[in-house]
C-alpha cells in the first residue's frame, strides 16, 4: 500500500494542531520563539505557525551592519528583524523593510543614503528594488540572501550582473513548513539545496529524469508537530553524488507544480480564476505555464497558454471552404 501523503488540505489541520500544542506548552524563553503566518492559499485562511529560532540564530546574520528587507509579507519582515536582534554579536544591525508600495520616486535616494551591505527577500521583489538602486548602492552590497520563490535563469543573471561584489545564495523555505534547507554551503548553484537537520526530502513518483513532486518530512524541533511527507507544491529531483562540502544529499527545485496557485512577479495566479476564464473562452484542454521575463530593468510575469484543439476542430470551416 502506498504511504500516506499530506496534501494542502491536511496542512490547515496540522497548523491548528501546532498552535494548540504551542499554547498548551508555553515556551521557557519566549525570545527564541516566533509566529509565522501563511498567505492564505493553503486551507483558505492565513495559518498561524509558531516556530523555534535557535537553529537559525547566529547563522543568518554575522558581521553585517545594514540590512535591506524585500518581503511583501509582514510576518517575514518581523521574523527577520527579530532574528537580527538575537544574533550572537553585540553590534547593532540596522534594518530597513520595504513594502511594495514603497517602490516609487525618491526610493533611489533613500537607498543610497541607507547603504545596505546585506539584502534579503523574495527574488522578484529584490529584482524590482535593484532596478531602483544606483550603481554605488549596489556595489556596497556584499550578501544577497534569497528565499521563498523559484529563481529562474533570467533572475540569476540579473543578480550576478547587478550585485557583482556580493555572494548571492538562496535557501529553501516555505511559510507552512519553515526552513527546509541548510544554510548555503558555498558549492551549490541557486535552486540546489541540502536538507536542513531534521528534514527529509522525497520525490513522489519520479519520472525517467528523476523529477516529481517534492515531499517534505520534518521532525518537530522547530514547529513542535512533525510534517510527514507533505506535498509542498514544488517539483524537484534528487541530485546524484555527494557535495564537496561533505553533505550526502542534494536536491534541486525545478519549479512550482501549481496545484492551486502560482506565485509570479509578486502576484498570485489562482487556478480557480484561470479555470473561470478558460470556461468563458470555451477552452476544454489547455496548459498554462508561468515564467519571469525581464522588461528592461523590470521583471514581469509571463503566462503562456497552450490550447489543445478539440476533436474535429476546423472540419466545419474546411467543409465550408470546400
Ligand atoms: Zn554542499
Amino acid at each position: 500500500m502506498a504511504k500516506h501523503i499530506e496534501e494542502r488540505a491536511d496542512a490547515a489541520t496540522a497548523a491548528r494542531e501546532r498552535l494548540k500544542t504551542f499554547i498548551a506548552h508555553p515556551p521557557e524563553d519566549a525570545r527564541l520563539w516566533g509566529i509565522r503566518t501563511t498567505s492564505g492559499t493553503t486551507g483558505g485562511e492565513p495559518l498561524i505557525v509558531p516556530h523555534h529560532y535557535p537553529s537559525m540564530r547566529g547563522r543568518i546574520f554575522k558581521e553585517e551592519k545594514r540590512m535591506l528587507q524585500c518581503y511583501g509579507s509582514m510576518s517575514s519582515r518581523l521574523s527577520f528583524t527579530h532574528l537580527s536582534h538575537i544574533r550572537d554579536t553585540a553590534d547593532e544591525l540596522v534594518s530597513l523593510s520595504l513594502d511594495g508600495a514603497d517602490l516609487g520616486p525618491g526610493l533611489d535616494r533613500a537607498l543610497d543614503e541607507f547603504g545596505a551591505d546585506i539584502i534579503i527577500g523574495y527574488p522578484s521583489f529584490v529584482a524590482r528594488v535593484c532596478a531602483l538602486m544606483s550603481a554605488g548602492a549596489r556595489a556596497r552590497v556584499v550578501h544577497v540572501r534569497l528565499s521563498g520563490e523559484f529563481i529562474d535563469s533570467g533572475l540569476r543573471h540579473l543578480f550576478e550582473e547587478r550585485f557583482a561584489n556580493a555572494d548571492t545564495t538562496s535557501m529553501y523555505v516555505s511559510a507552512e513548513t519553515g526552513r527546509l534547507s541548510t544554510f548555503p554551503c558555498g558549492h551549490l548553484p541557486l535552486n540546489r539545496y541540502h536538507p536542513a537537520p531534521g528534514v527529509t526530502i522525497e520525490i513522489a513518483e519520479p519520472g525517467d529524469d528523476g523529477a516529481g513532486d517534492i515531499l517534505v518530512s520534518k521532525d518537530g524541533r522547530e514547529e513542535l508537530v512533525p510534517f510527514r511527507r507533505y506535498r509542498v507544491g514544488d517539483t524537484g529531483r534528487i541530485v546524484p553524488g555527494s557535495c564537496p562540502c561533505g553533505e550526502a544529499v542534494t536536491f534541486e527545485v525545478l519549479g512550482r507544480s501549481g496545484h492551486d496557485y502560482l506565485k509570479l512577479a509578486g502576484a498570485i495566479v489562482r487556478r480557480e480564476e484561470v479555470e473561470r476564464v478558460a470556461r468563458r473562452l470555451g477552452l476544454r484542454e489547455y496548459f498554462l505555464e508561468g515564467s519571469l521575463k525581464m522588461r528592461g530593468n523590470t521583471p514581469a510575469g509571463a503566462l503562456e497558454l497552450s490550447i489543445v484543439p478539440p476533436e474535429g476542430a476546423g472540419e466545419e470551416a474546411a467543409a465550408r471552404l470546400a
